[in-house]
C-alpha cells in the first residue's frame, strides 16, 4: 500500500561499492549526456530517449567467464553490466531460467536447432518482468524512492508489486481495468494500492507520466525507464552463457514497447564487445498479435516510423499500441536481416497448445504469439532449419486462462467405480483423444 501523504525521498542507501562500470544517462538520438538521476526524455536538447552507457574497458578489465560463473545463480551474476552501485541488489533469484533444447516441436516445425529460453517460470512471478524490475528497484532504492510504481500490461504490475513487498518499498501500480483475472489477483496478492484505469494500456501510460511529474514517485517503467530496460540484457547474457559462451543465428521474441527485444540485442552486443564471445551477427525476428501490430506493419510496409494504433487481442501483455522503442527494434529486425511478423488471435491459441504439447510448457498470450510467429517464419522459409535458433517464452499460462477456456477439451467427469472409468475409457478410445494404441504396446 502507499502511504496517506507522499514521503518525501528517502535518503539513499549507503553505497558501498563506488567502482560502478555505468557512466551517464546517454540520448539515443542525439548524444547529449544526463546525469545518472531519475530521467527518460533529453529535455535539453531533442526530447530522444536516454539510455544507460557504460565504461566498456572497465568492464572487460573486471569481467571473465569464469567471474561470471562463479556469481550468484541469478541476473545479478552479471552485475558489471547493470546499471546498480550496490553491493546489495535486490536478489529474489529472478533469472537463469532454463534454455531447453526442443525435441518434439523442432521435429514437428522441421527445424534441427531449436532452443526454448522458458521465462514462463521466472521467479518470482512468472515473466521476464522479474528481470526489469529487479533492477528498476534496486536502482530506485539507491536513488531515494520509497514509492514505487508503473503503467502495467499486467505482468510488469505483478513484478513491481512482488518485488516491492520483498524490498518493503511502498508501490502503486497502474493497469488497464480489462485485464485478465490471474494478472490482477496475481497483483493484488501482494497488497500494493492498484489503480485499474479505464482506457487501454497507451492512456494509463499518458496518465502515469503526468503522475510521475507531480508525485515523487519511482516509475519503473517510465522516469526509471534506462535502468529498468537495461534488465532485458540479462537475457541475453543467459543465453549466450546457457549456449556455451555462444551467440545463436537467429532469436525469435515478443514486441510490445520494443524493448525487450532491443535489449537482447544490446547484451549479444556487449558480450562481444568485452571478449566473451565471438563476433557473429545473429538475426532478429520479432512477433506481434495482428490486433496490436504496429512494428510488423511498419515492417512490412517497410516504413521506417510506427503508426500508433488501437489494441484489440487476447495478446493483452504485449498489447501496446504507441510502441516507445518501435523505431529501434525495426532497425535491429532490418540491420541483422530477421523479420516482424503478426499473427492472428486463433494463432495465438495454436500456438500456446501446440508449445504445450510439444515441449510441456504452458505459456501465455504472449508466448502463443512467439511460437505462432516462429511457426510462421519456418513455412515461410525465412528460418533456415539449420539455424540455431532461440525462442523467447516471457510469460505464463495460468496467468492468461481465458484465452484458452473452451479449446482445450474438458475432464471426463467419472463415478469412484472401476466400470465407470472403463466406459470413459472407451469415450475417449472413439473420440480419439489419445493415441492408445501407441501407450499400450
Ligand atoms: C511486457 C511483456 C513483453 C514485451 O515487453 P516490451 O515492452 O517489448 O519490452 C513480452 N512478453 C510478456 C509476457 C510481457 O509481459
Ligand atoms: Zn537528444
Amino acid at each position: 500500500m502507499i502511504q496517506a501523504t507522499d514521503k518525501t525521498l528517502s535518503t539513499p542507501e549507503t553505497i558501498t561499492q563506488t567502482s560502478a562500470t555505468f557512466t551517464t544517462l546517454r540520448c539515443r538520438e542525439c548524444g547529449e549526456e544526463y546525469e545518472l538521476g531519475a530521467k527518460h526524455v533529453c529535455e535539453d536538447v531533442c526530447f530522444g530517449p536516454l539510455e544507460v552507457a557504460y565504461d566498456y574497458d572497465e568492464i572487460r578489465r573486471r569481467v571473465t567467464r569464469e567471474s561470471i560463473q562463479s556469481g550468484p545463480n541469478s541476473i545479478w551474476r552479471y552485475r558489471t553490466f547493470l546499471p546498480v552501485k550496490t553491493d546489495n541488489p535486490i536478489d529474489v533469484g529472478t533469472g537463469m531460467t532454463p534454455l531447453l533444447r526442443s525435441n518434439r516441436l523442432a521435429r514437428r516445425l522441421g527445424l534441427k536447432n531449436l532452443y526454448i529460453k522458458n521465462d514462463a517460470v521466472n521467479m518470482p512471478t512468472l515473466s521476464f518482468k522479474d528481470r526489469v524490475v529487479s533492477i528498476a528497484l534496486t536502482r530506485a532504492r539507491e536513488l531515494g524512492f520509497s514509492t514505487v510504481s508503473c503503467a502495467s500490461t499486467g505482468n510488469l504490475a505483478n513484478s513491481t508489486a512482488a518485488i516491492a513487498a520483498y524490498a518493503g518499498l511502498d508501490c502503486c501500480v497502474f493497469i488497464p481495468a480489462d485485464l485478465e483475472a490471474g494478472k490482477v489477483l496475481g497483483t493484488l496478492i501482494y497488497d500494493p494500492t492498484v489503480m485499474a484505469v479505464q482506457g487501454n494500456y497507451d492512456q494509463v501510460n499518458r496518465l502515469c507520466s503526468e503522475v510521475a511529474n507531480t508525485h515523487g514517485w519511482g516509475f519503473v517503467n517510465i522516469n526509471l525507464r534506462p535502468y529498468y530496460s537495461e534488465g532485458s540484457k540479462t537475457l541475453g547474457f543467459e543465453v549466450a552463457e546457457q549456449l556455451g559462451w555462444q551467440l545463436p543465428d537467429h532469436i525469435v521474441a515478443p514486441l510490445a514497447s520494443g524493448s525487450l527485444y532491443t535489449k537482447i540485442y544490446k547484451g549479444f552486443q556487449e558480450f562481444i564487445k568485452v571478449g566473451l564471445v565471438d563476433d557473429k551477427k545473429v538475426r532478429f525476428s520479432g512477433a506481434q498479435a495482428e490486433g496490436c501490430s504496429p512494428i510488423a506493419q511498419a515492417f512490412q510496409a517497410g516504413r521506417d516510423f510506427i503508426s500508433p494504433v488501437k489494441p484489440n487481442t487476447i495478446a493483452k501483455s504485449i498489447a501496446i499500441g504507441n510502441p516507445a522503442d518501435g523505431i529501434y527494434a525495426l532497425d535491429i529486425a532490418r540491420k541483422t536481416n530477421g523479420n516482424i511478423e503478426s499473427v492472428t488471435d486463433a494463432e495465438v491459441i495454436e500456438g500456446m497448445k501446440l508449445l504445450a504439447e510439444t515441449e510441456g510448457i504452458f505459456t501465455e498470450t504472449a508466448g502463443g504469439t512467439t511460437i505462432a510467429v516462429l511457426k510462421k517464419l519456418v513455412e515461410a522459409g525465412k528460418i533456415d532449419p539449420d539455424e540455431t535458433t532461440v525462442a523467447y517464452i516471457t510469460g505464463n499460462g495460468l496467468k492468461t486462462q481465458e484465452a484458452v477456456q473452451g479449446y482445450i477439451g474438458e475432464p471426463l467427469t467419472i463415478e469412484p467405480k472401476l466400470d465407470s472409468f472403463e466406459r470413459a475409457l472407451d469415450r475417449a478410445r472413439t473420440l480419439n483423444r489419445l493415441e492408445w494404441q501407441q501407450v499400450l504396446v
